[in-house]
């Protein structure tokens, strides 16, 4: 591992950019230090330009470049355990140790501390740099970036997003999609049930629905034999309602997700929901038309669909000196690349199974393969 991209990851950890925080202190440090290059980075903020992306390109402006993708923000450490300080490296038994060391700073630290290389390389290919902002909250900061890359940049022959795969190349995962449903009942009291209507009993009867779809994925199974675990799982993660025992709640909300196959119609499952819900609305509706049940989305992340022999797949694969592919069951920002028509893959330093937990580290070794990758990277973009 070279000291700059040790360096690196030391100065990124130190910027709090948990999700629900600004991340321009960092994108300003990046800023500068890609302008001490003679790059011109461009940020792409958010509606209240408290968040931004940034992208940033090395080398000429043509088509055929490779973008190395990652995002800015951290999971919170709140009501976890830390041995040292989350946002200060802390070097024990051949890892670092800090938040966002595995998901996802190290990735993008690694890229940045290769700059000077790039710069020196003199590129025949472009090297597109794609940090993003708010992924950890469902891949809402990212889309403005992708849309302006879509209009503005050369088209790429590659998108390598720097999540922590052991340095595997992943071709496949599944999506996300997450909602909150609110029941709008009508209170009584719990003498008269004549004149109310139960929102937690409209709620139990919605939630029993998509646990009974749950059982029927589990049975359709994964036809590719690549997710572990081989089905689309469905989770209701938070439900919150009534007043007291003895009136009638009117109100009952609760928080779902879905993971799904990517060989799935994304949204099979929430249109059989709102058919549902919409039976149940028009039954309540009869008693007081006050009455309503509301679906939201939260977060979508589309599933990274198989595209065998890609430009990215074949590339990555290369990079990282490996023969085979992988499939994975977290969601990412790769499949809103390639919705945008460029070829992605997941391939970076560090262990998920580190990711968003206290004492989150990266062993040196994963720092110094990734390293190993942009070189060789460097070198074919140079030919
Ligand atoms: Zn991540």
């Amino acid at each position: 591992m070279t000291l700059r991209s040790r360096d690196m990851i030391e100065r990124l950890i130190s910027f709090d950019t948990t999700s629900r925080l600004s991340n321009l202190a960092l994108v300003e440090f990046v800023e500068d230090y890609l302008r001490g290059y003679g790059i011109a980075p461009k940020r792409i903020y958010n509606d209240d330009k408290t968040k931004a992306n940034l992208l940033a390109t090395i080398g000429p402006d043509v088509e055929g470049g490779v973008v190395l993708s990652g995002h800015t923000d951290v999971v919170p450490v709140d009501d976890q355990d830390w041995t040292s300080d989350p946002f200060i490296v802390d070097e024990r038994e051949d890892k670092l140790f800090g938040r966002g060391t595995a998901d996802m700073k190290s990735f993008v630290a690694i890229a940045l501390a290769h700059v000077p290389d790039m710069v020196a390389a003199d590129l025949k290919r472009p090297i597109h740099l794609a940090f993003s902002y708010d992924e950890e909250v469902g891949c809402i900061g990212v889309g403005s970036m992708i849309a302006h890359m879509s209009a503005h940049l050369p088209r790429p022959r590659a998108v390598i997003v720097g999540e922590p795969t052991s340095m595997r190349v992943i071709n496949a995962h599944k999506g996300i999609r997450s909602f909150m449903t609110e029941v709008t009942g009508l209170e009584a009291h719990s003498s008269q049930q004549q004149l109310g209507v139960n929102a937690i009993v409209i709620a139990t009867k919605l939630i029993t629905f998509l646990s009974d779809i749950f059982e029927e994925m589990k049975e359709r199974g994964d036809p590719s034999g690549r997710f572990e675990p081989p089905h689309t799982t469905v989770q209701i993660g938070t439900i919150h309602g009534g007043t007291a025992i003895n009136i009638i709640p009117h109100h009952c909300s609760f928080g779902w997700e879905y993971r799904s196959l990517p060989s799935q119609d994304a949204d099979e499952i929430y249109h059989r929901f709102l058919d549902y819900a919409g039976e149940l609305e028009a039954h309540m509706q009869k008693m007081s038309p006050q009455c309503r049940i509301v679906t939201r989305q939260r977060a979508l992340a589309p599933g990274l669909k198989v595209d065998e022999g890609s430009e990215a797949e074949t590339l990555a694969l290369a990079l990282a000196e490996q023969n085979e592919t992988h499939a994975v069951s977290y969601g990412t920002e790769a499949g809103l690349f390639q919705q945008a028509e460029m070829p992605t893959v997941i391939c970076g330093p560090g262990d998920i199974a580190q990711a968003h937990r206290p004492d989150e580290f990266i062993e040196l070794s994963q720092v110094a393969a990734c390293e190993r990758f942009v070189q060789r990277l460097i070198e074919v973009l140079g030919r």
